[in-house]
């Protein structure tokens, strides 16, 4: 679905959304829209056709196998009520800038934090598509450190990290979509391994002029690098767009966070930037819950950046 309409696809306001989806058969519905568009396939042996049977589960007509719309997504073996986290979405994508857990415990009436908490953290996972599209044209390249900005223990990055962040450069001081990843290292290959990754071939690069950066023109890429950052020219006049988010997204880390980010986790927290910054222009709030929504159903419940993260305080089991 390339449009998706306001009031047709996707309820418009927080009335619409308690009348769309009044119990679980109306958010399983939905769901099934949104993940077999095109009618049921097999999630097992990836056949086209089925039948619903009386449990709301889909029967393959190929293999045989009985599954359901919530199985092998973000939503597998949930045991709160579906429309329970379809307002949660819902007040998650509404809020311009954060959601704290704190702020969907209230709403939500959780008992504990560490539950909303929890909520949180699956949701950020579902927030960047995995086969997401590519960044193209000019994009700026480099790393920000994110952390020793904490307030103590009231919040911000507890260790020093570094950001590895692209982003495209429409002219001006217009930007458009980014990436943002957590560098397992500072100043090593990593940086154009992420480029690799996120940035399509022959778009122009401009990066610092790191030695090790210097591959990207053998890569595929155009690149352009500015030498001596440091001293006479810094880097927030050559590579303007990339500083202008790296001061942005702190800010946001600190002032969101309340409750100290360990590395481990801030991969989560940059998955959730990079999914509001990319939609910051976006009018209708309605549309992000539907996006976040479209995304929850194709996101495993084990995502590579679980693997990567493999330490949780809280384990996800609910
Ligand atoms: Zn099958």
């Amino acid at each position: 679905m390339a449009h998706p309409v306001g009031g047709v696809d996707y309820p418009r306001t927080f009335q619409e959304l308690l009348e769309w989806f009044p119990d679980d058969a109306a958010c399983l519905a939905y769901l099934e829209r949104l993940r077999w568009p095109d009618g049921f396939i097999c999630p097992v042996c990836r056949a086209a056709g089925g039948w619903r049977t009386v449990k709301a589960r889909w029967m393959c007509t190929s293999c045989g196998r009985q599954t359901s719309v919530t199985a092998g997504t973000i939503f597998h073996r949930i045991r709160t009520p579906l429309s329970t986290w379809f307002a949660a979405i819902w007040f998650i994508t509404s809020q311009k800038n954060e959601m704290s857990a704190q702020g969907l415990q209230r709403v939500l009436g959780f008992g504990s934090y560490e539950t909303a908490w929890a909520w949180m953290q699956k949701l950020r996972r579902a927030m960047v598509r995995p086969e997401r599209e590519l960044l193209s044209g000019v994009v700026e390249l480099d790393e920000v450190f994110v952390g020793n900005e904490s307030r103590g223990k009231a919040g911000g990055v507890k260790d020093n990290c570094a950001a590895m962040i692209a982003v495209e450069s429409l002219g001006g001081r217009k930007l458009g979509r980014v990436r943002i990843e957590v560098a397992q290292k500072a100043r090593s290959a990593d940086l154009v391994a992420f480029a690799d990754r996120v940035i399509a071939k022959e778009s122009l690069i401009k990066t610092d002029g790191a030695r090790h950066l210097r591959k990207l023109s053998t890569m595929g890429f155009e690149h352009q690098f500015f030498i001596g950052l440091d001293a006479a020219e810094p880097a927030h006049v050559s590579l303007p767009g990339v500083h202008m988010v790296g001061s942005l997204l702190k800010r946001w880390l600190t002032g969101t966070m309340h409750y100290a980010v360990t590395q481990e986790h801030l991969g989560y927290y940059l998955d959730e930037y990079t999914f509001r910054f990319n939609r910051r222009t976006s009018k209708s709030r309605g549309l992000l819950f539907y996006r976040l929504l479209q995304q929850a159903v194709e996101t495993d419940p084990h995502p590579l950046a679980e693997l990567r993260n493999p330490v949780a305080p809280f384990d996800v089991s609910f």
